[in-house]
């Protein structure tokens, strides 16, 4: 979406744009399988209320009616227990009141950085962002509320466990959680990423090897593993760990935060099946302390009403385990997460079917303790070497809109160079 949207608004302005995409399909980790006349997300799920710029896009491409929103209900699991909850909502049952009630202390620095918490604002945020969510949680929070409450909206909204990261990072998404509405494309997610690709120069399956430098040491072109592409300038819209065996002089802010900053990982299963009808939510977390390893599963037939005519079940394998899935052979992966299922939800699993395994190698990107200032380092020193410009959903927020806000302003940056 970053590149995507970054050669939209190129070619509005009357360049003659070239995207070089890896992959034989354009939306990167938005991606939507057909199966009988079902379509699935097995990428990214929801667009949220406040995605300004994508919501514009979607209007711009006439894909505004094909929007739906999600069905609001969310489940976690606690001693075999399903506790729902309401997308949004600050109750959350599987907790003591009590701990419901010390759950009110994150909104105080929440309400205390309103202006801060959209997703622009992170520079305001460097103070937070020095401090761990999980030892804040246990700290001020407790262990109930680490284990039931952030631990699963971490897990979910960001793929990690609260272990390492940033609560800068925590506040913001929780503050989105709390605060919009999730909607999803009909047609499935990639439907904008498809129409927007119709306007596009894209060479598909032609991985780029190789930032080409120019006499002066200026990135003029890239080389793909059958083609040399030469231009006045290069987006960059990989996940940054992609980025980092493109070029080989990095300077050293730029070395910084693309070693060690990291995406969490994991083989997404779909499974077709019977599933119960008293499952009347979208999503719901596994209990990590009675030692399930697949974290989430989704039922996609229960989205919005009437989504799909099959049932599904999409496992997320998420933490260690989705790493040590991951570079299995597909078999290997499905038989370990149904045996993981088999665990923890036994009325269903016996039916399921692998459907499709798709393999994330980026799934969200880490913002740890302290990257929102590695971030702002490596952002300073965007135009070395010149010619090349930073898109990507870890430039902006680990979401779609971040995606295309990234590709937006890279643009436009550009734009700016040239004028
Ligand atoms: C399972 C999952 C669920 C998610 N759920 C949500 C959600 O509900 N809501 C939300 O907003 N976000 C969600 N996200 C995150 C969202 O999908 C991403 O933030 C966003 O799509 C990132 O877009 P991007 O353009 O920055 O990167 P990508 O989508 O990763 O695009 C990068 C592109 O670069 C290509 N590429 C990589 N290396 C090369 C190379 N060497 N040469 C050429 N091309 C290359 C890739 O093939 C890809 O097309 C989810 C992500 C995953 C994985």
């Amino acid at each position: 979406m970053a590149g995507l949207t970054a050669a939209h608004f190129l070619k509005e302005a009357g360049f003659d744009v070239v995207v070089v995409e890896k992959e034989n399909r354009p939306g990167g980790r938005v991606i939507s399988v057909h199966k009988d006349g079902d379509v699935l997300d097995v990428g990214a799920q929801f667009l949220h209320s406040n995605y300004r710029l994508t919501l514009e896009l979607t209007t711009k491409f006439n894909m505004a009616s094909d929007l739906v929103q999600m069905q609001d209900d969310d489940m976690i699991m606690r001693d075999g227990r399903a506790h729902i909850i309401p997308w949004g909502s600050v109750r959350i049952p599987a907790v003591s009141i009590w701990s419901q009630l010390k759950m009110a202390r994150l909104f105080i620095p929440i309400f205390l950085r309103k202006a801060n918490m959209a997703l622009e604002g992170w520079p305001g945020l460097l103070d937070l962002d020095k401090l761990e969510l999980a030892t804040y949680a246990r700290l001020k929070l407790n262990n109930e509320s680490l284990e039931y409450v952030v631990r699963p909206l971490m897990l979910t909204y960001s793929m990690s466990e609260p272990e390492g990261i940033s609560l800068a990072y925590f506040l913001r998404s929780l503050y989105m959680y709390v605060t919009t509405k999730a909607y999803c494309f009909r047609s499935g997610n990639d439907v904008l990423a498809k129409t927007m690709s119709k306007n596009l120069d894209i060479r598909y399956e032609s991985p780029v090897k190789k930032l080409l430098k120019g006499a002066k040491g200026e990135i003029c072109g890239v080389q793909t593993s059958s083609d040399e592409l030469e231009g006045l300038a290069v987006i960059s819209a990989v996940p940054s760990p992609a980025l980092f065996s493109l070029y080989p002089d990095w300077n050293r802010e730029q070395s910084a935060f693309l070693q060690d900053f990291t995406f969490s990982k994991m083989p997404l299963v779909l499974f077709e099946g019977k599933i119960r009808d008293t499952i009347t939510y979208w999503g719901g977390v596994f209990d990590r302390r009675a030692g399930h390893r697949v974290s989430f599963v989704t039922y996609p037939h229960r989205k919005y009403t009437n989504a799909c005519k099959a049932n599904y079940l999409l496992a997320w394998s998420m933490g260690s385990f989705g790493e040590e899935l991951l570079d299995l052979p597909d078999e290997g992966i499905a038989e370990a997460v149904a045996a993981e299922l088999r665990k923890a939800i036994p009325a269903d699993a016996d039916s399921l079917k692998p459907v499709s395994i798709v393999r994330h190698h980026h799934t969200f990107p880490q913002f740890k303790v302290g990257m929102f200032e590695k971030l702002l380092h490596f952002r300073v020193s965007e135009g070395q070497p010149a010619g090349l410009y930073f898109a990507g959903d870890y430039m902006e927020g680990g979401i779609i809109e971040g995606a295309v806000q990234s590709g937006y302003k890279a643009a436009q940056r550009l734009i700016a160079a040239c004028s």
